[in-house]
């Protein structure tokens, strides 16, 4: 018997974001629901077809989905929340997607990150959750493809620990009465996969890498034996991914044909546990050995390594070979990138390519082709390494010297008084946080000249109006730190992405973040270098037309790092810090240049830690670290700024305190007073603005509102240390209510003062 190939998820979104579009159109009312699903079932065959004609043994139906395969799982067992629901037992698709992004009167199900990606779900609410099968979706998936292709697919199911703990609305003994509702309706389904055909079966449980305590692993066992006894006949792999799991040897003894371990993102544990305590000899093991979080080819000489040393626990034929997660979160193809160079193309895999890489490996120890064909193969890579865009000695040089360079600033409250000196703003100065709106016309005009049909000095030319137009509108409001707008960045990782030496932009790279929405993550793939200044011409510009300060503003390392793919021949820290280098470069460009306030905003710190509590302080330390080098180096009369959106700082705001930054800004305004809570019992010392009023709505909040949040605030801040801006950049809102709401947060501001 040979070793089999599978894959566990492919990109839901099509070469050219078929699937995207079609679903927008639908939205927009501009396809029917006959001629929608249709499209989708073509999309999906599509990629079925694509995965058998590449030679995958097992692969996964119903990981497809119209939004969200979490949301999925809920609707199948009739878990919509109370404010969704109808006489029908059957969700209409126009209530599928109201659950996901609400509907007039009705707000939507919250969303949230899944695991460590970039991926979001739809938060099931299970407050008066009574649980039954409305529709046994996996089924009907395998039918298809079966029917339509001739393919016995690997249906995938979201396992029931993993549901309920990603849920919310219920306690403890409430979990326990949903899970004994919930496991004869997977019974169900499974009993009639079995029936149909379906020889393997995946049940997703990456919670298994996160939390398992006891009472986890007493439920597992109660859950999958319980499976094993109804469905003793088809073969259920229990997968996990994103990391290595915790109580190994409990897992492992599952009465489940097979168990699916991520070898990529483990940082060796799962490998070891498995040297340590063997794997039982009745379980296959699928091996996930092409990374699927990241879009480099895989050195497949290293995998076909470890896989020879799997196999000294594992007998050969209960291996399978695989990605170490669905491939949701790469790119479809490198095929469709015709702007790379060379060198840095050739060394990409994207999910396609990764699927043929699965492929070969499993040929290759099957026997089937050579140790010369790997070597082909992992020359791209060997290639990129040697070439000099990952060899530039100055960085390299700089990195080693990074500790010994390290300066420290003098205590912040020192620097404060320089800076009171300096510019001598009032009482609760105001500002903002960096973008104005990006209309219709400002996006109209970057896409002619991207196009060739407006020439550089056009385009600068009126970049430049927009900034003179939003100077002449702040000072007129009365701000008093004043931005240039940013009207010439599409997105804040983006522009740095393209404007830095070492990171690519891609054409088609994208991938799905939340229901229709892509991003293009920027691709590191050589040592990152400022080659010429990126900021320094509009931010002057902006300083020329006024007396008032104007912020530099640019965007950290932590950030750029974590919103892109990154190269992986070098270790994480040694990119970021690369970045941190470079972002230094500017903040000191802008300095030389006068500028004597600079934000470097850091938004993503916070989701970047890891899935495993252990490794959150090396992950902080090391951002820390690295925003401290982006911004130490200037002198004590320049002010550093920083800005995060909002997320649960409880768990992050040492590191926040210790990046040492003059002010912060943070969003505030979602976190429903929990944020200000967190600041009850720490003595924050530097500037502080929480955003005083919400910027996700078109509403131009009142003046009492305002009041209202910053008197909340200054319970715990020192009103002298305290900043007033709205919570996040303004680019999506429209020019008039956001002249609007400034104004109002001015007013507020100025009559606040007089209290103090
Ligand atoms: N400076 C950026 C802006 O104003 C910050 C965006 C963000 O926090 N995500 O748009
Ligand atoms: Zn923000």
């Amino acid at each position: 018997m040979s070793i089999k190939s599978s894959n566990l998820g492919y990109p839901r979104i099509g070469e050219n974001r078929e699937w995207k579009k079609s679903l927008e159109l639908f939205w927009a009312g501009e396809r029917t629901e006959a001629q929608f699903t249709s499209e989708m079932e073509q999309i999906r065959l599509s990629h079925l077809r694509k995965q058998q004609e590449k030679g995958i043994d097992l692969i996964p139906v119903g990981d497809f989905s119209y939004y969200d395969h979490v949301l999925d799982t809920a609707v199948m067992f009739g878990l919509i929340p109370t404010r969704f629901k109808t006489e029908k037992q059957q969700l209409s698709l126009q209530a599928y997607f109201e659950i996901a992004r609400g509907s007039k009167g009705k707000v939507a199900s919250e969303m949230t990150k899944w695991f460590n990606t970039n991926y979001h779900y739809i938060v099931p609410e299970l407050e008066d959750a009574k649980p039954v099968l409305t529709e046994n979706r996996p089924l009907k998936l395998y039918k298809e493809a079966k029917e339509k292709l001739g393919i016995s697919g690997k249906p995938v199911i979201l396992g029931p620990i993993t549901f309920l703990t990603l849920s919310k609305g219920y306690d403890k003994q409430k979990r326990n009465e949903l899970l004994q509702a919930l496991v004869p309706l997977y019974i169900e389904v499974l009993q009639q996969l079995a029936e149909a055909g379906a020889e393997w079966i995946q049940i997703d449980e990456p919670i298994l890498v996160k939390e398992v305590d006891n009472e986890v692993v007493r439920e597992l066992n109660e859950v999958y034996k319980a499976f094993h006894d109804a469905v003793p006949n088809v073969k259920i792999i229990l997968q996990t991914y994103y990391e290595s799991i915790e109580q190994y040897q409990a897992i492992v003894q599952l009465p489940v044909a097979g168990i699916g371990l991520d070898f990529i993102h483990d940082d060796g544990l799962n490998l070891a546990h498995l040297q340590t305590f063997g794997f039982p000899s009745d379980k296959v093991l699928a091996a996930g050995v092409i990374d699927g979080r990241n879009v480099w080819k895989t050195n497949l000489h290293e995998q076909a390594a470890l896989i020879e040393t799997l196999t000294n626990v594992v007998d050969e034929h209960r291996l399978i070979i695989q990605p170490s997660c669905s491939l949701l979160h790469v790119p479809v193809t490198v095929k469709s990138e015709q702007n790379l160079e060379t060198v840095v193309k050739d060394a990409l895999s994207f999910a396609d390519e990764k699927l043929d890489e699965v492929v070969l490996l499993t040929q290759f120890v099957n026997h089937v082709v050579t140790k010369n064909e790997l070597s082909e193969h992992d020359l791209a890579v060997k290639n990129l390494n040697d070439s000099p865009l990952r060899n530039v000695k100055a960085v390299h040089e700089a990195l080693a010297n990074i500790h010994s360079d390290a300066k420290t600033r003098i205590d912040a409250s020192e620097r404060k008084k320089l800076h009171d000196d300096r510019w001598n703003l009032p009482l609760l100065p105001t500002t903002t946080i960096g973008s104005f709106p990006q209309t219709k016309e400002v996006r109209k005009q970057r896409l002619k000249w991207r196009k060739g049909e407006l020439s550089n000095e056009q385009y600068e030319q009126y970049i430049q109006n927009e900034i003179k137009k939003w100077i002449d509108i702040q000072e007129e409001i009365g701000l008093d730190v004043l931005v240039h707008g940013e009207f010439e960045r599409t997105d804040m990782v983006e522009f740095f992405g393209e404007k830095l030496a070492g990171i690519a932009i891609t054409t088609f790279g994208w991938v799905q973040s939340y229901g229709s929405r892509c991003v293009r993550p920027p691709v590191i793939f050589g040592d990152v270098v400022l080659t010429e200044p990126m900021t320094v011409k509009e931010t002057l510009y902006a300083q020329s037309l006024t007396s008032k300060p104007v912020k530099g503003m640019l965007t950290g390392p932590v950030t750029i790092l974590n919103w892109s793919f990154v190269r992986n021949d070098i270790s994480r820290i040694d990119v970021l810090n690369q970045i941190a280098l470079a972002i230094r470069e500017e903040v000191e460009a802008l300095e030389t240049n006068g500028i004597g306030m600079i934000q470097v905003d850091e938004p993503a710190i916070r989701e970047g830690l890891p899935l495993k509590q252990e490794k959150a302080d090396g992950y902080l330390k090391s951002a820390v670290e690295a925003f401290v080098l982006s911004t130490s180096s200037v002198q004590e009369e320049t002010q550093i700024h920083t800005h995060m959106c909002y997320s649960n700082f409880e768990a992050i705001i040492e590191a926040i305190d210790a990046l040492d930054a003059d002010v912060i800004s943070i969003e505030t305004s979602r976190s429903h007073g929990e944020l200000i809570r967190s600041f009850e019992d720490y003595l924050y010392n530097k500037g502080i603005g929480l955003g005083v009023y919400d910027i996700h709505s078109p509403r131009v909040p009142t003046s009492e509102e305002l009041s209202q949040n910053i008197e909340r605030a200054l319970k715990v801040l020192d009103y002298r240390l305290f900043w007033v801006n709205p919570d996040c950049g303004l680019k999506t809102r429209g020019i008039e209510e956001t002249v609007a709401a400034l104004k109002v947060m001015v007013e507020t501001a100025k009559l606040y003062r007089e209290k103090l």
